[in-house]
């Protein structure tokens, strides 16, 4: 069986793991926890990259930073995951769905202006599989209307738009290093922040339980105290080993997924090209990290059956999220705004296949093999 997904480890994290555990020092921000920020922040340019327990934590960061409360509202698409809307809706805001690019799946940049309403303060570009939103655009309304932008980066490390890294662009980004992303530490994330050192500042209390401790580490301050709201953002420096090990190899990494990208693409034009099926598509601009391979079916009954067709055959593959604006939490915190033309139809065709760090060329090819036999093409 060719699984769908399995965890990325490049082979340094045990003694990573280990040398952690020596140090003495476990908990948040220790050495490793630091290289992460450290190569995160020389990577993206972004002006402070904070390790965090998630992407869902990051983005909650970020909701906090903008000051979003009750009555505020925040455009996003309905096409993602949950924690996206989640960050917004614990801080009272309603969310405002608008329907997606059935190219990219992403955001429509086209539609977002007409969504926007006096209580609009944030727009939550999702980069869907890695593939960037058309941030010129986005970032434009934002400015015409004085808005905040959060990109939800969680599938983007390592992908670029017009030559900038995805999360360093909007005013806040964030990454995911779940076990199924990229680069992983089994549960984390990142908040990059761009705005304002003030912010970078206000970041850290909030991730340090709503403590000055962060300046007390520097020595700015000669002890610390409770000074304004927060939470337990960090994570224990034994997780952040893990993730500077892959780190390390992220070109590595990145490499060798494009690469199984490719492979699938150039396997399954002829199907395209037949009309069977339709291929992800990457705007001009973008830079990919091949964080998924999709392809889409006709509609819900035939993706099904290709799934378990796909399961028989020993390939495992997955479809993706139900839209939120359907979900009965979706109906009680949101509404849409405009007509759903792609987002539901186009989210029960997609179909995602086995992608991972190790994925080798013949698993590739198997999986190419047994989708061209479904429909009867060799
Ligand atoms: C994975 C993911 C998240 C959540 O990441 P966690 O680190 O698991 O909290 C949020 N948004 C998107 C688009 C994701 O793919």
């Amino acid at each position: 069986m060719i699984p769908f997904n399995r965890p990325p480890f490049t082979g340094k994290e045990t003694e990573y793991i280990s040398e952690a555990i020596s140090a003495g020092k476990i908990c948040g921000d220790g050495a490793f926890t630091k290289k992460c920020s450290a190569w995160i922040e020389e990577k993206t340019g972004t002006r402070r990259a904070l390790l965090t327990t998630s992407c869902t934590h990051a983005l909650e960061m970020a909701a906090l930073l903008t000051g979003v409360g009750a009555g505020d509202e925040v455009i996003m698409p309905s096409y993602t995951f949950v924690s996206t809307a989640d960050a917004f809706v614990q801080r009272g805001a309603t969310i405002v769905f608008v329907d997606i690019r059935p190219d990219t799946m992403n955001i429509d940049e086209k539609l977002i202006e007409a969504a926007i309403t006096p209580r609009t303060k944030v727009i939550v570009p999702v980069h869907y599989a890695g593939v960037s939103c058309d941030m010129d655009a986005i970032m434009g309304i934002a400015a015409k209307y004085n808005l905040y932008v959060v990109e939800d980066a969680a599938q983007g490390v390592m992908a670029s738009y017009k030559g900038k890294q995805l999360g360093s662009i909007a005013h806040f980004g964030c990454y995911s290093f779940h076990e199924t992303k990229n680069y992983s530490m089994g549960e984390g994330g990142a908040l990059l922040i761009q705005t304002s050192n003030d912010d970078v500042e206000k970041a850290e209390i909030i991730r340090e339980k709503g403590t000055d401790r962060s300046r007390f580490f520097r020595g700015q301050v000669d002890k610390y105290t409770w000074v304004d709201y927060g939470s337990s953002y960090l994570p224990s420096d034994m997780n952040a080993a893990y993730l500077y090990a892959q780190l390390e190899k992220a070109d590595e990494v990145n490499n060798s997924r494009l690469a199984m990208w490719n492979r699938y693409y150039n396997g399954l034009l002829t199907l395209k090209e037949k009309g069977f099926i339709d291929l992800p598509f990457i705007p001009e601009g973008c830079v990919h990290n091949a964080h998924m391979f999709y392809l889409k079916a006709k509609d819900l009954k035939e993706r099904s059956a290709l799934i378990a067709f796909l399961k028989e055959n020993g390939v495992g593959s997955a479809f993706h999220y139900i839209p939120l604006h359907s979900a009965p939490a979706g109906l009680r915190f949101g509404r849409f705004h405009g007509e759903d033309v792609y987002t539901t139809a186009e989210s029960e065709r997609l179909l995602r296949l086995p992608m991972f760090y190790g994925l080798t060329e013949s698993e590739v090819d198997t999986a190419i093999a047994a989708v061209k036999e479904f429909y009867g093409v060799v």
